[in-house]
């Protein structure tokens, strides 16, 4: 392996034992036939199953391209990419799931955009494989994220992209610790673009996102990039102070004329479980923000590297331990 490749694949592992044979099947010849070098990074997120065995055994077949980051437990995806991020060493970078709902092939294409110039190529899906609700929700998820941050992104959930070093290394400057990657990538880029790439099901296993995985994913998407929920609600506030006041004297000038009255309790009931739900809302808003800066300012390691299988380049074969494990910026015992 030269020193630094043309390109880095970084993928995301957890949990996928059923079908990463066939993402090796498919990927390492696909990127054989580009005729530019290249590296393949694997994080193994914690799984649970067969995953890290696989890869090492992949790694020992293929030493020369194949570098395996081994997490102590379960991160979530966007902290693994940021981990082959940090691992990475190519000029680009380009990001795949690894169920190969992200067709292999399209590599090629990606990187021939690059060619033209952009630092930041995004993807938009031709036709998405995945089920009705989430197809849905997502485009729901696209059309908010679209109002209210700067990130102009067709398609947010595909995770085939590529970037170019700078952009990648802008976001190894980052210690973000809930964030999306696609999304941070493009603040930092300078010159973004996307192109229409094939999208297949997933090949074997199931996906590793449940309702909740992904309702807290688009919290990371939404808080993590603008302000703007948490100034919507003073907005609303104001509205509101201001209409009840308005409201107060006229219950008042009422009372005079009129004389005390008792009726319409439950609009009055109604009225006010609107108000405590979206004061409760607005409360919960709050703790998501007030959570991220809680996390960040604690200054943890964000995820901890058990081992990561390498070949020092020149030499031979080894696997090197990482004692120092944690921070990813602890420095390398290359042994
Ligand atoms: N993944 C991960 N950690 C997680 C969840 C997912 O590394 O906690 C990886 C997973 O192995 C896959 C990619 O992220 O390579 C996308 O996950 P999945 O296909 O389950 O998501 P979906 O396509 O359903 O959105
Ligand atoms: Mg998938």
């Amino acid at each position: 392996m030269t020193a630094k490749p043309h390109v880095s694949i970084v993928i995301p592992v957890y949990n996928e034992e059923a079908g990463l044979d066939a993402l090796f099947a498919r990927l390492y010849p696909a990127l054989d036939a580009l005729g530019r070098s290249y590296e393949i990074v694997f994080v193994n997120d914690g799984s649970a199953d067969r995953s890290a065995a696989i890869l090492r055994e992949q790694f020992e077949r293929r030493p020369d391209v194949t570098r395996v980051v081994l997490f102590n437990g379960n991160y979530g995806q966007h902290l693994a990419i940021m981990a082959g991020f940090a691992h990475s060493r190519g000029d680009r970078v380009v990001t795949l799931d690894a169920d190969l709902q992200n067709p292999p092939e399209e590599i090629g294409r990606l990187l021939a955009k690059m060619d033209e110039g952009y630092d930041y190529v995004g993807t938009i899906r031709r036709k998405r494989q995945d089920v009705a609700w989430r197809r849905y929700a997502s485009r729901a998820m696209n059309r908010l994220r679209e109002r209210i941050t700067r990130i102009r992104m067709t398609d947010q959930g595909c995770m085939l992209r590529a970037y170019s070093r700078g952009v990648v290394d802008t976001i190894n400057s980052c210690r973000e610790i809930n964030t999306y990657v696609p999304a941070l990538a493009y603040s930092f880029s300078r010159n973004p673009t996307e192109i229409e790439v094939a999208h297949e099901e997933r090949a074997a296993g199931e996906t590793k996102y449940s309702l909740y995985k992904l309702i807290r994913l688009n919290f990371d998407l939404v808080t993590g990039f603008s302000v703007v929920p948490l100034q919507m609600f003073s907005m609303a506030g104001m509205v509101i102070s201001v209409a009840s006041l308005a409201f107060v004297i006229f219950l008042a000038v009422r009372r005079l004329i009129v004389g005390p009255e008792a009726e319409g309790l439950f609009t009055l009931f109604g009225i006010a479980f609107f108000l405590i739900g979206a004061a409760l809302f607005g409360i919960g808003l709050l703790g998501e923000y007030v959570g991220r800066i809680y996390q960040e300012v604690r200054g943890r390691p964000r995820y901890l590297i058990q081992a990561v299988l390498e070949r020092p380049a020149p030499g031979p074969v080894s696997v090197v331990p990482r004692e120092a494990a944690g921070r990813d910026d602890a420095p390398r015992n290359a042994a």
